[in-house]
This record gives C-alpha cells, structure tokens and sequence, in this order.
C-alpha cells in the first residue's frame, strides 16, 4: 500500500509509445529492421512507433541485445529501417540518399558514442573545431572562438590543447559532447555514453546533459545505468526489439522485461465517462484495472447508502485475485472526475491463466497494488 501511495504523490506524464501529436519534434512510425545473417533474417526491432517532443530528456534501456543500438541508428541515419519512417523536423531521413543524409545530420544532430571516438592525433580544441570544418559552418576565424566556448560549458577550457590520451575518460567524453555541439544541433543523441566510465565521470556527463536541456537542447540516451535513467524526464523500454508500455514498467517494475511485454501485449485500452460504473461495462468483471488517466472510485455500500472507499490514480491498479464470486464480485468501481478515466484491463481469465503460469508474477503484482481482492492466501 506504502508504495501505491508514493506513485499517488508523483505527477506522472507517461507518454503511451504509439500516440503522437504534431508537436513530436522525432516521429518514428512501425519501424521495422531485419538484419541478414549467415544463420538467416534477424529481425531486430519489430514495428517501434514512438515519438519524442521538443527539450525533452529521454532515456532507453534495455537488456544488451534488445534493439537500444539498433534504434538509435534508425534515428541518425547511420543505418536504414527496412520498413517504417523516421521523421526528424519536417525531414524524413529514410528517404535522404547518403551525401544529403551526412550534410542533413552535420547540421542537426549530435552524436556520442561510449568510447568517445575523439581523434587521437588531434587536440581536444582541434576535435571540437572538426565538424565545423566538415560543414562549413562558423566563419574560419571564428571556429577556434566557439570551439573554446564549448570546451568551457563542459569544464574543459583549461584542457584544450592537449591531445585525448592525456586526459581522463570522462574527460573525454565531455569534449565528445562539446564536439557533438559545435554546430549547434537541436539534437543530441548519445548511445551509452556513460558506459565506460565511473560514477563519478558518470554523473559529470551527465550533469552537462542536464545543462543543454536547460538550454533547450533535446537529448536521447541510450544507457545501462537505471540510476541515470531515473533521472531523465522519461524512460523507454525496449525487450526483444518491442517498446514496452511505460505504464507498465511504471507500474510493475519488479516482472521480468518479457513479462512487462506480455501484459503490453495482452492489456486493452478503455475509456470510460465521468461517474459511469465500470465493474458492470460489459458484464464481466476485468481481473487488473491499471488507470493511466482520471480516477477510479471504489464503492462500498448500495443504493443512497453507497461510500467512496479508496481513490486509485494514475499508475495505480486493482487486481482481483482468485474466485470473484467469493463476497467480492459485487466489486463496486466508478470513474470519479469531470473527464473520462484511461484504464488499461485485462480479462480476469487471461490473468488467472496466466499466473497459473509464470506464478512468481504474483507477488510483483500484489506489491504495488492499491487494492487486491481477495488476499494471496485466497487466491492459492
Ligand atoms: P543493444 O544495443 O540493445 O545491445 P543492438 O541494437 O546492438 O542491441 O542489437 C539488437 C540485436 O540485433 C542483437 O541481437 C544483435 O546481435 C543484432 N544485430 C545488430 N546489428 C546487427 C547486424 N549488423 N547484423 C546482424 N545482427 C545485428
Ligand atoms: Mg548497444
């Protein structure tokens, strides 16, 4: 109950993966990616619809293996999508041949990659000045003034001119972020780039990320560290080349990635208006309410008799365990606000098959959960 009402208190703003407006500044639709290989096709990513809106700072993770890369380089540009559209701006860089797509990302993206990839030859100042040369941006004499500029916003001024051998990793990293900002992208897209550091460089990069969202800046990283995800605006979460609902990862974040996509699979979306009753919408009851928007009443009592019993919000869930007809099928549920309320369900069929199936899912469901009915030792 402790931490149903902890996620009660915190705001959420959960975007669903498939639902974009015309504000997404990134707009990535059934994006499909097959790799051929000795062994036969390997598909990577299997139809990813999602967006990301202009200054946010998102995150996506995901076991090793799982597509982060693979997406990523859908949105660069650095490989192409076998079905699906990338849509950057007002450009749909799946459709750019290669001379436009390297002149349109010099322009409007900034990549980091985990192991920096600075030239080892060249100073961090001359690093930095690089792809200023490569787009012929910044008047000549003007290109050491901001490649210094930005070696200041990432601490580095006094470190300019020496070569990256000479400096720590995440030292390096952090001229590769004011590399990546030398003409001044929109954008900035860094695969794992805390992957080869230590905490305490970990969490230096990321503070100057958190900076240039501050300045405007929007930022998607891939990383490992859950602790730095936490930390982003929003989190995306690949299993298996599939997006995983972030309601779901929010609201069961103890069930394995594959279970997490089982129930992304399986939940279906409802809507229902102001003060209806849901438990009898279609006759049966669901076995999980899971409210992504409004609120569900839960009601004791009948008739003029009837008590509001518990408030659940969004990225909170009943589930109903066991037999419902046991004392708890008169479960007694309405939409409590002045606008509809977003509920995810799962029929209580599928839920019980499904239990009897993977029954350590049990009690990740029950930990969170506002409300179960009736106990666990009942439902066994
Ligand atoms: P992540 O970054 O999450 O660790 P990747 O996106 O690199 O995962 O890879 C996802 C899956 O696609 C992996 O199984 C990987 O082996 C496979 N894969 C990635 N690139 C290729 C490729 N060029 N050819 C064949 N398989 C690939
Ligand atoms: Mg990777």
């Amino acid at each position: 109950m402790h931490q149903a009402i902890q996620r009660a208190n915190s705001q959420l703003h959960l975007t669903p993966p498939d639902r974009c407006n015309e504000d997404a500044l990134i707009e990535m639709k059934g994006i499909v990616k097959t790799f051929k290989t000795a062994e036969g096709e390997f598909t990577a990513l299997k139809g990813i619809t999602t967006c990301f809106y202009p200054g946010e700072f998102v995150s996506i993770v995901g076991k090793s293996g799982s597509g982060k890369s693979t997406l990523v380089n859908m949105l660069t540009g650095i490989d192409h999508p076998t079905a699906g559209s990338v849509r950057v701006g007002d450009t749909y860089i799946h459709k750019l041949s290669e001379n436009d797509m390297s002149r349109w990302r010099g322009r409007n993206l900034g990549i980091i990659f985990q192991f920096f990839q600075l030239m080892p030859t060249l100073t961090l100042l001359e690093n930095v000045m690089l792809p200023m040369a490569l787009c012929g941006s910044c008047g000549v004499t003007d290109r050491e003034r901001r490649a210094l500029e930005l070696l200041r916003l990432v601490g580095l001024e006094d470190m300019a001119n020496k070569l990256p051998a000479a400096v720590s990793g995440g030292q390096q990293q952090s001229a590769a972020i004011a590399r990546a900002l030398a003409n001044d992208p929109p954008i900035l897209i860094a695969d794992e780039p805390t992957g080869n550091l230590d905490t305490h460089s970990a969490d230096e990069v990321f503070k100057i990320f958190a900076g240039l969202i501050e300045r405007g800046k929007t930022i998607l990283m891939v990383t490992h560290d859950s602790g730095l995800a936490r930390r982003t605006q929003r989190t995306l979460l690949l299993s298996d080349g599939e997006l995983i609902n972030p309601w779901v990862a929010h609201a069961f974040p103890n069930l394995t990635h594959s279970q997490m996509l089982w129930l992304t699979h399986n939940l279906r979306s409802q809507s229902i208006p102001p003060m209806a009753s849901i438990s009898s919408a279609n006759g049966q009851s669901p076995g999980l309410w899971l409210v992504t928007g409004g609120q569900i009443e839960i009601l004791t009592g009948n008739g003029s008799d009837k008590k509001s019993l518990i408030r659940v919000q969004p990225g909170e869930y009943i589930i109903a365990l066991g037999n419902a007809s046991n004392g708890h099928g008169a479960l007694n549920l309405r939409a409590n606000s002045d606008k509809p309320v977003e509920i995810l369900t799962l029929e209580k069929p599928i839920l019980d098959q499904w239990l009897r199936s993977n029954p350590d899912c049990l009690a990740s469901l029950e930990a969170g959960s506002r409300l179960n009915l009736p106990s666990r030792r009942e439902a066994l």
